[in-house]
């Protein structure tokens, strides 16, 4: 029986280690990750820069020359890929690669576009190999690439991204191996989310010890999210988005005009006590989804930026008291501590916190998902 072996968790590890940043885990399903940009290294055999010696790595490859004379360094052995198949399944589309054995595999996403891209070292596609047949909104496009005589490059263009996993199955004899890319389906598509920067113009909100303004952070947050929203396949709308002042009715009004399916304002907190840290959720009190809406949202945030869960709450701010949609308001941090003004006027914060944001809000519209 051929055994199948999930390596979600080896990956998860493995993207910690080379990229903390850009890795991002992502639940249902638990082990999933989102591969966010070009630096998510994937290392699924065991070559260099994994955390095998080359002794081992060559008792491995070949064990007879390795005890003959264990300072030759031996190429790994050439891989022929010899099937891809595109498997249109639910909640997932999936890339499976057949070679004859085990593959050396990278994988990176574009930034720029949706578009994952697979590259195979000591490997080549067998003659006449060509890209899978499919029918699936997830996929619009596979090019198989050849870079020179031992490298060859799959290139996925997706209609929308949220993120990917891999699995690989071994055949009994390890002169088989599946290599399968999980492609995450969207919740998002055809959802419009109002989101709303909270302040602006000469509201500046609140102000840090070394002049952070919090309206300029809540902008910029508000504008990566609006990306990662729309790369995942929604429609967004932003009740600013620059340095204006829009009153608290109209943002709502906006939100109630459009019918938007979530309405999300993002706002930096502020306390006279300087060592209070940490992110807060508001909903206001019996709206329908506001407490699974912020559950998930700060879960998520505090999982990416990690900084410390305060708690989900009720409040009756105006924008989320006068939105008729689920609606939360978004306190990422205390420009008031200085650790986390520091923190909140990095770039790295506002990616962070912009994807687990929008991870949070996948996770909300999955837990309305019925199960397969
Ligand atoms: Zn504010």
């Amino acid at each position: 029986m051929p055994t199948k072996v999930k390596v979600c968790l080896v990956l998860i590890v493995a993207l910690s280690i080379l990229s903390p940043k850009s890795a991002y885990g992502l639940n249902p399903p638990p082990n999933q990750v989102l591969g966010n940009d070009e630096q998510s290294a994937v290392p699924l055999t065991k070559k260099s820069g994994s955390p095998f010696n080359k002794n081992q790595l060559l008792d491995e490859i070949s064990p007879a020359t390795a005890q003959n004379d264990p300072t030759k360094v031996q190429p790994e052995k050439m891989r022929l890929i010899t099937g891809l198949k595109w498997l249109n399944s639910r909640p997932k589309g999936q890339l499976a690669i057949e070679a004859d054995g085990e593959l050396s595999v990278n994988l990176s996403k574009n930034p720029s576009k949706n578009q994952v891209l697979i590259d195979l070292d000591f490997a080549q596609f067998a003659p006449g190999l060509s890209p899978p047949d499919f029918h699936d909104e997830l996929l619009e496009s596979i090019r198989l690439i050849t870079l020179n005589s031992s490298q060859v490059k799959i290139e996925v263009n997706l209609n929308y991204f949220i993120g990917y996993y891999t699995e690989s199955d071994t055949g009994p004899n390890q002169d088989q191996q599946s290599l399968f890319i999980n492609f995450s389906r969207s919740p998002l598509i055809k959802k419009t989310v109002v989101i709303d920067p909270g302040h602006g113009g000469s509201d500046r909100g609140a102000v840090g010890r070394k002049g952070t303004l919090e309206k300029d952070i809540n902008l910029e947050v508000a504008l990566k999210l609006k990306d990662l929203l729309e790369n995942a396949g929604a429609n967004v709308i932003l009740t600013r988005n620059d340095d204006t002042y829009i009153g608290l009715y109209e943002r709502a009004y906006l939100a109630n005009y459009l019918m938007a399916d979530l309405f999300i304002s993002v706002h930096v907190n502020s306390h006279p006590n300087p060592k209070i840290q940490g992110i807060e959720v508001f909903y206001y009190p019996d709206r329908r989804h506001g407490l699974n809406l912020g559950s998930n949202i700060l879960e998520s945030l505090t999982q990416q930026t990690g900084f410390k869960k305060l708690a989900v709450k009720t409040g009756r701010f105006v924008v989320i008291r006068e939105t008729q949609i689920p609606g939360v308001l978004l306190e990422l941090g205390f420009l008031s501590n200085q650790e986390e003004e520091s923190k909140l006027k990095s770039i790295g914060y506002k990616e962070n916190a912009a994807l687990g944001i929008l991870m949070g809000i996948v996770g909300y519209f999955n837990s309305f998902a019925m199960p397969d």
